[in-house]
Formats: C-alpha cells, structure tokens, sequence
C-alpha cells in the first residue's frame, strides 16, 4: 500500500513524498522514476481501454445487439486480462522490488542517521574466531581507538576476557526476544582506560558463521553521574546541617539525617509533606511570609525561624532556602539547608532582654519604656487609644536603704515592682524609670480613668507589707499623673508634666497623686 502511494506520489511529481520517507540522495532514483513513469502509462493505457470496451458492452447490452455484446465481452476480457498482468504478475511488481531496494537504502541511511543522532555506536563480532568483523565511527569514538586496531583484532583487544564472556553468556541466555541481551560492560579503552558501554547485542547468522552485533552507549558518563549522585546524597546524609528538600508544591522529598535528628521526624514520616508541620503556634508569621514571598519570586531567601520537634520542643533553625531550576529554568525543587540557632538564639533574647528589661525589677527598662511610650503617643495622636502617664516614685527611700541596707532596698524595690505589675489591667503597662521610681502607663477609654487607676495602685502599695528579714516594712508612693491631650506638643512635653506633678505631690505631702 505504501509503495502504491509511492508510486502515485512518484508520478504526480508537484506532489512531495509522504512525509515518514524524506527525499533522500538515493542513486538510481532517476531511473526507477522514469520506468515507474512508462509503465504507469502503459497501465493507465491498458486500464482506460478496458473501461471504454466495458462501456460498449453495456451499449451492446442496452441496444439488443446480442453478437456485439458477446464480442466486445472477449475483448473486455483480453484488456482485463492484460491490466492483470501488468498489475500482479508483471512489471509492477518487479518495480514494487526496486522500490524496496529503494527503501532499504533508505533505511539504512536514516539508520546510520539514528546511530549517530542517539549517540549509539556499532561492533560486530564473529564468533567462530573472535575477531571484530565491524565497528563504527561513533564505536571507535567511544573506545578511543583507531579503526585499524579494531577491525580485524581478536575481541579481547575491546573486551577484558572475563567481560567479553559476561556478555556473550548474557546473550546466550534464553528469552523471549531469542538471543538477545541489554547488560552494560567495560571496555578496554584507550591508554588502558576504562569505558563503561551499555550494549544491546544479539547474535545473527551472517556469510556461513554467527556474528554477534552489538549497539553501544558511552555508559561512562552516566556512571559517573550516577556515582556523583550517591557521593552527594553520602555527603548531605552525614553532613550536621539540616537538609531538607521539597518539590515545587512544597512538599518534602527528602531529609537528611541531621534533620531527623534536630526534629525527630524519620524521612518517612514527613515525605509527601509541606515544613509547615515543623511550625507551630509561635512560629512567626512574617517570618514565614517573607520566607514565602521570596520562593515565590524564585529567590533563594535565608531566615530565622522557630520550629517545633514531632515531641513539641521548640527549637530555633536557622536556614536557608535555595530554588533549584531546570534546563528550562523552572523551578523543580527547593533545597533548605539549617543548623540548630536555639543556643544562639537564647543568648540573643537574653542579650535583648537585657538590653530592654531591667534586672533588678524584670520590668521593661527606660530606653523599653521610652520606645513604648512614643508607640502610645503616635496611637493617641492618630486617636487610636487613649493613655495617661503616672510617675510613681517611692517615699523616702533613702531612709530604707540608710537602716536596712541596700540589699533590702533592692528587695524592697523588687517588691514595689510585684505590686506595680499587679496593678495592671489589659493594655497598661510599667517600666523602670530610674532608682526607685517607676513609670505607669495606663490604657483608657475615658480621660476620667486616670486618676482611679492611679489611686488603686497607691493604695495597694499603702496596704501591703514586706516581710523581710524578721521586719516588716510599709511603703507609700507619690504619683504624678499627665493624661494625653492636645495641650501637650509632644511627649516630652505630657511626660514634664507628669514630674511636676509628682514633685508637686512631695510637696503637698507624699502618699498622694497629683494629676
Ligand atoms: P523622696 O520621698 O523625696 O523620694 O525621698 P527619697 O529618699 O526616696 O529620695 P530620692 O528619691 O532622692 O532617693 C532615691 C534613693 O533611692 C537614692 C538611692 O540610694 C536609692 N536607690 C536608687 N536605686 C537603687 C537601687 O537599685 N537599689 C537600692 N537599694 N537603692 C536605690
Ligand atoms: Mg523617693
Ligand atoms: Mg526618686
């Protein structure tokens, strides 16, 4: 059927050939073509006489001319006759023979072709004698040898001994495909190197004798390739860094060692998962949205970030995520590689903590403070909340210091402090403003709430004792107490206010609040 259309093809020559057979250099084509083309001809003669004696037969017919139609029917039959030869039993067919000749020249150009595009080399190999018999370009290239030390050589020139005999018994082995084998080999290459072939070999009958004929792949490469692979993979599974990584859907494909033991997490058990299972309640949310935001954009992005172990422990990592692309620059998979920061992390709050709270009290120190209060300011300015300022300064605390030491001093003021936090309501808080004088920040809804607020707090100061040292100790404090409003310009201004009043309160006596 094929040729037929090729033959068609052939003959109305604005047409191109089918596309599966590309017009190639055959030689010879010019002359199959020109007795293609005579004996066309001579069919489409023979087929055009026959119809028109057919259609004189049925005129014969028609008309009642009985000796006609008898006659013009042996006629019918010779030209029928004669298109038969031509089509099955004479030339037709012979040039149906040249073209597969045709064809096969073809063939063994788009093979030699496919050889070279796959990079996939040919040998052959007689087996009476074991001498190569044939080995390509592309082979030869593999081996790294001349074709002169090749062809014609015993086999043991391409194959050690014991792999020559690995692959001819593979071969050998019986199948369903016959005498067929896919095993990979090593080569003798050249300077005595190594090369690895992936051979597909089967043994044909070929001039009296067996010849096995072997396609070859340089194997080498992907050894090594695959070799690199497994010394990475050692590599990051004993490496102490964390190691995890996930696909472009986040989930994760693989953990090293390190991980497992920094989460107690088995690979097993988190494949197919996203990192979010690491996080948990105080894992920070901008954190986890600039970490993000940055894959998103397919940027490598390096963050803090507090996990928490398959046992609930927390644990600070500190990480970096890497996107990893394809030849067509697709991000494929993200690699994150961490260490444990919990250690680091814990002297950093603790250094925060110092740099923010005082020690003595625990309460947020004056820098703290200072920062907190422009934070109440901005609110209250964009009408936001609503705050006062109270600056409570201890009674004659020189005199607890002067009869008791200044251990109890610092006891004492420790305690003041307890009493102060406990005084607090949702959105106030306190800080240490300087010896034993404190800063109370009171969140309001009314102005008029100030000044109840700050009159609890002097009265639990007032009634509560300190037992300390087989003494009991009373305190009272004096408070100054501004509330946000408009007359102030600025906070300096509000927190000026606040001591003036306070000094004012000394003044009128102590134990009171101004304000
Ligand atoms: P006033 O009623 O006028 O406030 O009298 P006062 O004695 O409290 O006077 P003032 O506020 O001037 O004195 C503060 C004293 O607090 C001075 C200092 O020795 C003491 N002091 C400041 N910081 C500490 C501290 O950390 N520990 C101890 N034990 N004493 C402190
Ligand atoms: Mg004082
Ligand atoms: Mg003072």
């Amino acid at each position: 059927m094929r040729l037929l259309s090729l033959a068609v093809c052939a003959m109305q020559r604005d047409k191109p050939l089918p596309p599966e057979l590309p017009l190639l250099d055959v030689p010879q084509a010019e002359d199959l073509y020109g007795e293609l083309e005579s004996l066309w001809l001579r069919y489409t003669n023979a087929l055009r006489a026959f119809k028109s004696v057919c259609e004189t037969v049925l005129e014969a017919i028609e008309q009642d001319d009985q000796d006609a139609a008898v006659r013009l029917l042996d006629e019918a039959h010779q030209a029928g006759e004669q298109l038969y030869v031509l089509l099955v039993s004479g030339s037709l067919q012979e040039l149906a023979a040249h073209f597969s000749r045709r064809e096969q020249l073809l063939m063994a150009k788009f093979e030699a072709g496919f050889c070279e595009a796959a990079q996939l080399g040919q040998f052959s190999v007689a087996l009476d004698d074991n001498r190569i018999v044939a080995a390509d370009t592309e082979f030869l290239r593999f081996v790294g040898l001349p074709a002169g030390m090749v062809v014609g050589a015993p086999v043991t020139t391409l194959f050690p001994a014991d792999e020559w005999a690995r692959l001819l018994h593979a071969v050998n082995m019986p199948s369903d495909t016959g005498r067929k084998a896919s095993i990979t080999v090593r080569a003798n290459g050249y300077d005595e190197k190594r090369v690895m072939l992936k051979v597909v070999a089967s043994i044909v009958a070929a001039d009296g004798g067996q010849v096995l004929q072997g396609f070859a792949v340089d194997w080498s490469q992907t050894e090594s390739d695959i070799q690199q692979r497994r010394l990475l993979a050692a590599a990051i599974d004993v490496s102490d860094r964390m190691v995890l990584i996930t696909d472009r859907n986040q989930q994760i494909v693989f953990a090293n060692q390190a991980f497992t033991h920094m989460s107690g997490y088995a690979l097993e058990e988190v494949k197919g998962k996203t990192p979010r299972i690491l996080q948990g309640p105080d894992t920070d949310q901008a954190t986890r949205k600039q970490i993000r935001e940055a894959l998103a954009r397919g940027e490598r992005v390096h963050a803090e970030i507090l996990n928490y172990s398959k046992e609930g422990l927390r644990y600070w990592v500190d990480l970096s995520i890497v996107p990893v692309r394809d030849d067509y620059n697709e991000v494929t998979h993200y690699v994150s590689v961490g260490h444990d920061s919990t250690d680091r992390k814990a002297q950093e709050l603790q250094i925060t903590k110092m740099a923010l709270f005082d020690h003595l009290t625990g309460l947020a120190n004056r820098r703290a403070g200072e920062e907190r209060l422009q934070l109440e300011w901005k609110r209250a300015a964009r009408q936001d909340g609503l705050f006062a300022v109270a600056l409570v300064d201890v009674d004659f605390f020189k005199r607890i210091n002067d009869t008791y030491g200044h251990a109890v001093g610092d006891e004492a003021l420790k305690h003041i402090a307890r009493l102060i936090r406990s005084a607090l309501r949702g959105g106030d808080w306190a800080a240490r403003w300087g010896g034993e004088e404190f800063l109370v920040c009171f969140s309001l809804t009314e102005g008029e709430q100030a000044r109840p607020a700050a009159e609890r707090l002097r009265r639990a100061i007032e009634r509560a004792v300190l037992a300390t040292e087989g003494k009991e100790l009373n305190m009272t404090v004096s408070i100054g107490l501004a509330v946000f409003s408009e007359r102030y310009h600025q906070l300096d201004d509000m927190v000026e206010a606040a001591d003036m009043l306070l000094y004012k309160a000394k003044e009128r006596g102590r134990n009171r609040v101004e304000g």
